[in-house]
């Protein structure tokens, strides 16, 4: 995409309200808006990240029979006043918060929708297991809604609901879960720790929460750097200092924020929709079930608080907006101009969309602007945080060449033309850290 066409543009300062990184360094670069507390617009740039998220998201959730789809988020209150969760303090009436009689809630999470739609589909052993997700809004009403995306009055999630014909079943599916959400945030360029949590009313056991380690993170984990294992401090009779009772190891605590969490339901859902199967000698029983959330817009948030420099964002490469920031170093000499315009084609071919991306094709933000220096386009690349930075310039031209730098190091390398979409296949052996 050519930076001129782009609708936003990257702020000298943040906005003086904001008081998070990711929140500052979001709204500098031009990734999101706050329209109210709690509540934003994802500008393009951050859209472009927020569908990275996703992508990774449904390769992942499909990778473990997860399959598609979309609820409404008006929620009919029939659905919970079956479960008792038509609740105003959580979610958000839609004709306000002290309306009882109104026929919507605007959802905040889906187990009754999903399993009043898994009723009419669901009958028989033979129908499970089934593992359903989407992704969507969703909205609570938070009390506080101060850590910019990571904790919003609106904001996406990623929901997965399954079905199984025992706890057993259950079981084994929530340790598939848990490596793919490993996956998932292993991919967005976060470690992050498994830790035991309490259950809740509609739990049949403990949760778990994945929480990647950041001083802004709300959650306080009690960890053993051995052999990882962790608790929330909210339930943990863990000591700092104390002893893993896993291995023995030092137990140490870090804030931490929560990027996702998974729940044995057990049945109490299906109980309440009447979600029954006929097993294999034609008894009736009700189905039991686990939910899996992931913050999908948290999780951006969370990736902010942990790469940043003073400059700016280093976006990990599988969620930067653009894998390249192409900048022309505007010239009077119209050939530097030709000549990065030719390298933009060359390289990004669908102009960077991401529909249209070709194998080989490399995601290009293209800085062809003429009316800015070369100091201002390297701030607004460092703001913006692309993992590679192509630079062309009258210099680079009489050499026939680019220098081109990773986000992440002080310096960058004269490479040749003909050598620049190589730097994308293979960009480790051109920038072998030494
Ligand atoms: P928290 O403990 O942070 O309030 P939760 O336990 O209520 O969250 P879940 O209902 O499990 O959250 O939702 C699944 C995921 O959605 C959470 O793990 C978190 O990553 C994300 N999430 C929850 N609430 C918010 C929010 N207000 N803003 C952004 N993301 C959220
Ligand atoms: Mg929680």
């Amino acid at each position: 995409m050519r930076q001129s066409q782009l609708f936003t543009k990257t702020l000298k300062e943040a906005p003086a309200d904001e008081t998070a990184v990711n929140a500052k360094l979001l709204a500098r670069g031009g990734f999101v808006y706050k329209n109210s507390a709690g509540v934003y617009s994802y500008l393009p740039l951050g859209w472009r990240v927020i569908e990275k998220i996703n992508k990774i998201i449904r390769e992942e959730m499909n990778a473990i029979g997860g399959v598609e789809m979309l609820m409404p988020a008006l929620v009919d209150r029939k659905y919970l006043e079956q479960t008792d969760r038509f609740k105003l303090d959580v979610g958000f009436d839609v004709l306000g918060k002290k309306d009882k009689k109104a026929p919507y809630a605007l959802g905040w999470t889906h187990e009754e929708v999903l399993t009043a739609i898994a009723s009419k589909y669901i009958s028989s052993y033979k129908d499970l297991p089934k593992a359903i997700y989407q992704i969507q809004t969703k909205f609570r009403n938070e009390a506080r809604a101060k850590s910019g995306i990571l904790r919003g009055r609106e904001f996406l999630m990623k929901d997965l609901y399954s079905f199984h014909v025992s706890e057993e079943d259950l079981f084994a599916y929530y340790e598939k879960v848990k490596e793919a959400y490993f996956n998932v945030f292993k991919r967005c360029g976060l470690d992050t720790y498994y830790a035991l949590a309490s259950g809740g009313e509609f739990t049949i056991s403990n949760t778990h929460e994945f929480q990647a380690f950041a001083d802004v993170g709300e959650d306080t984990i009690l960890y053993c750097s051995q052999c990882r294992y962790a608790e929330n401090s909210e339930i943990s009779k863990l000591k700092e200092g104390g002893k893993c009772p896993n291995c023995e190891g030092n137990i140490s605590k870090s804030n931490a924020i929560e990027v996702g969490n998974i729940f044995p339901l057990g049945t109490k859902y299906s109980e309440a929709f009447g979600l029954e199967f006929q097993d294999e000698e034609g008894k009736k029983k009700p189905v039991v079930m686990g939910s899996y959330g992931i913050g999908v817009s948290r999780l951006m948030g969370t990736v902010v608080e942990i790469y940043h420099d003073k400059n700016g964002i280093l976006w990990p490469k599988e969620v930067a907006p653009f894998d390249a920031h192409l900048i022309y170093i505007p010239s009077r000499d119209s050939n530097v101009k030709k000549a990065a315009d030719k390298l933009y084609d060359l390289l990004s071919p669908y102009g960077g969309s991401l529909v249209g991306r070709q194998k080989e094709g490399v995601e290009v933000l293209y800085d062809d602007r003429a009316d800015s220096t070369a100091g201002e386009k390297f701030a607004d690349a460092d703001v913006i945080g692309l993992p590679m930075r192509v630079v062309m310039s009258e210099r680079t031209l009489e050499e026939d060449s680019v220098e081109v730098k990773e986000r992440d190091s002080d310096s960058g390398k004269i490479i040749k033309l003909e050598d620049v979409p190589k730097c994308f296949q293979n960009s480790s052996a051109i920038f072998q850290k030494t």
